[in-house]
């Protein structure tokens, strides 16, 4: 069992990071476990063009990298790793990580977000790296000249379509219904792209080849005509919105029926001690600034309830 520390800090998307500096800077000694998702999705994003200070825009991965070189100048330390099993209901909270190591923590900082919801066709895990991705930035590159298709009709499938329209012969937006969830300002974008043709009231119902050990085409089928046709395709993203990663904390910290964790005001989860930051427990704004904010607020709670306890 490792000393105990002050602050464990889940997480090193925008809101770890932002936890990290302010707990660091109060001169706690945080901790930052970094997930199997080092730097969680600003890491595999593009340009940022609204996060404020960046009148040019910035890289995702150099807001992080940024971020987290920020924390560390104030002491934080950061440690590959990902918690199987959490034990909240006992104090010092004790962290089992995947290695077996185990963490004792007088506070948590939940931080852990989301992460890409797949669409459980037969074949879609099968061909995860051969041509199905959730990651136009990781995987766009290898599409260069050829045929893409993106699932969904939120602002991940529209920035994902316009980011693939760089790479892809041709963008097909394939989405269940009619209307759209992006904004008004992301679907404009993608509707305005030549590239990028939209396939609606459309839902897929597998995607191919496994023998060919590569995705050669997808069978889909009209809500609304019943028509089931093929249409061939080389690179097949999944944009269809995130679950987040609470499951080592089910049955323990209240969550809500999507896994969401719950608040109590504040940054405050239903345990005295742990706090919640970011989109693990905000499924409305999901914003990089709006994690940033969160993440701050968690740091501060921990950090008075450090305080009220006399640490
Ligand atoms: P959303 O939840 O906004 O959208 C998910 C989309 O996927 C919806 O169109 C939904 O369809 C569809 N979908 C969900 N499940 C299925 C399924 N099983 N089969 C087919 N389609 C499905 O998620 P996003 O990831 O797009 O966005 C999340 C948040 O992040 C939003 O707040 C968004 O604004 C923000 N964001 C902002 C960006 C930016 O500003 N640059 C970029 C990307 C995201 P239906 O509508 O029918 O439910």
């Amino acid at each position: 069992m490792s000393e105990l520390l002050n602050v464990v800090i889940l997480g090193s998307g925008c809101a770890g990071n932002t936890a990290a500096v302010y707990t660091a800077r109060a001169n706690l000694q945080p901790l930052v476990l970094e997930g199997h998702e080092p730097g969680g999705q600003l890491s595999i994003t593009t340009d940022v063009e609204n996060f404020p200070g960046f009148p040019e825009g910035i890289q995702g991965p150099a807001l992080i990298e940024n971020m987290k070189q920020q924390a560390q100048r104030f002491g934080a330390t950061y440690k590959h790793g990902r918690v199987l099993h959490a034990d909240l209901c006992n104090r010092p909270f004790t962290l089992e990580l995947e290695d077996g190591e185990k963490i004792q923590a007088r506070t948590v900082i939940i931080a852990t977000g989301a992460s890409a919801r797949w669409l459980n066709l037969p074949n879609e895990q099968k061909l995860i790296g051969h041509g199905v991705s959730s990651c136009a930035t990781c995987d766009g590159f290898f599409f260069r000249g050829r045929k893409i298709m993106v699932i969904g009709g939120g602002d991940s499938a529209m920035e994902e379509a316009n980011f693939l329209s760089r790479f892809g012969s041709e963008v097909a937006i394939v989405h269940r219904s009619g209307t759209f969830r992006a904004s008004k300002i992301m679907l404009d974008r993608a509707q305005k792209n030549p590239k990028i043709k939209f396939i609606t009231n459309t839902v897929v119902e597998d995607v191919y080849d496994v023998a060919k050990g590569e995705v050669t085409g997808v069978k889909l089928r009209n809500v609304k005509t019943h028509e089931v046709y093929d249409r061939e395709v080389d690179g097949f993203f999944v944009a269809i919105g995130h679950i987040p990663n609470t499951k080592p904390f089910a049955g323990q910290l209240d969550l809500d029926a999507d896994g969401y964790i719950i608040t109590h005001g504040g940054a405050r989860t239903n345990i005295a001690g742990v706090f919640h930051a970011g989109d693990v427990q905000d499924r409305t704004y999901r914003q990089a600034i709006t994690a940033a904010g969160a993440g701050c607020m968690a740091a501060i709670e921990a950090e008075r309830f450090l305080e009220a306890e006399g640490h």
